[in-house]
């Protein structure tokens, strides 16, 4: 089988607007399916909601041994207030970069990884196989990897990547991510006679105090670091002149491994307690780890090292995938890192472009992973 462009396909990817919301990524998986269809993949598409189509492309798989799996997001972030001097959509080209919307975030992963699969299918088809799970809707709560898991649509997988953006470096996990909307009532009144009423404004004062005491029941990881806490929302009160009976805050935690989020709500519940607060998780994604000594991320490390300075040491990213649905979807043991072409720091932002030397490289690099899975 013949190479396919990954320049050329990450330029044709780019053109579908499949920013989210509302995503929309049924003609993109669609034009994905059918060039994987055409190289001997078998495809199947799942809509978590109309036209959020999530895609899972299979060739081979042997009763020994699963395959190995590659995961990409279709959707993009919208493209910011500020004006961009590149077309979004057009996959405008300038020297070595790419530029458009979902360019690092991650469509490049997926032409690097799409690529690759093709060239590696003849070998795939007769071996322990390769699957491809491109997923609609994960910027906003990884909501297509969750159905796929949920909904137990995902069959068998040895070892997981997951291309989000890393300029190639292997990445060992992330940490999870649970979100908290905490909020105090009290009783209005008039804002001249502050003694009739009982000020949520000032309970949410004291619960924020005591926030920051909070102890998580895991401090710190070996490779992840500690957990954090962080009040990324305010709310209350409607005018000056009165006392407020409700306050809102939203909290951002992001947890380590170890850290239960159901139990995580409740301590958090029962330190506020006193306040009279009242605490409801509001977002929950899982972390995804493996440990740096298993055999496979060795072997992820000894095939990234020629494409970096020096061989990876272990260490985690700072943003979360929809890694942590896919892995419990898996069974929840499979070993996972995530590694694509894209630029972390040009994710989200204005004038987001991807190297096209990195793509390039990224398909040597997921071609080799292929190869030696399927050649053992
Ligand atoms: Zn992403």
């Amino acid at each position: 089988m013949t190479r396919i462009d990954a320049r050329a396909l990450t330029r044709e990817l780019l053109a579908f607007n499949t920013i989210n919301p509302p995503g929309m990524e049924r003609a993109c998986a669609q034009r994905l399916g059918a060039i994987l269809e055409q190289a001997g993949f078998q495809t199947e598409y799942h809509e978590y909601a109309e036209a959020r189509a999530s895609l899972i492309a299979t060739i081979g798989g042997g009763q020994a041994k699963a395959p190995i799996c590659f995961t990409g997001h279709m959707d993009t972030v919208p493209l910011g207030a500020a004006p961009w001097s590149h077309d979004a959509f057009a996959g405008e080209t300038d020297g070595d970069r790419v530029y458009g919307r979902g360019s690092t975030d991650m469509k490049g992963g997926i032409a690097a990884f799409v690529a690759a699969a093709v060239e590696l299918a003849p070998l795939a088809a007769r071996s322990a196989g390769i699957t491809l799970v491109i997923t609609a809707g994960e910027e906003i709560g990884c909501e297509g990897a969750r159905f796929l898991a949920d909904r137990k649509l995902l069959d068998r997988a040895g070892a997981l990547v997951v291309a989000e953006p890393t300029a190639n470096y292997p990445y060992v996990g992330h940490k999870g991510l649970a979100w908290f909307e905490i909020e105090t009532h009290g009783v209005t009144a008039h804002g001249s006679m502050p003694d009739l009423g009982d000020n949520a404004i000032v309970k949410m004062a004291r619960v924020i105090d005591d926030l920051g005491h909070f102890r998580f029941p895991l401090e710190s990881h070996a490779v992840m670091g500690k957990p954090t806490l962080n009040v990324g929302t305010i709310r209350g009160g409607l005018n000056t002149n009165s006392v407020p009976d409700e306050a809102r805050i939203t909290l951002d935690t992001r947890t380590v491994p170890g850290i239960d989020h159901g139990h995580l709500c409740k301590s958090l519940a029962t330190l506020l307690a006193p306040r009279g607060a009242t605490v409801r998780q509001i977002v929950d994604c899982a972390p995804l780890y493996t440990e740096p000594a298993d055999e496979w991320v060795q072997h992820v490390f000894e095939a990234c090292a020629p494409f970096l300075d020096a061989r990876p040491v272990p260490k985690t990213i700072t943003f979360s995938t929809d890694g942590a649905d896919l892995k419990r979807g898996y069974g929840g043991k499979i070993p996972a890192v995530v590694l694509g072409p894209g630029e972390p720091k040009l994710a989200h932002q204005t004038d987001e472009w991807c190297s096209i030397g990195r793509i390039e490289q990224s398909v040597d690099l997921f071609a080799t992973l292929m190869r030696d899975w399927c050649s053992v």
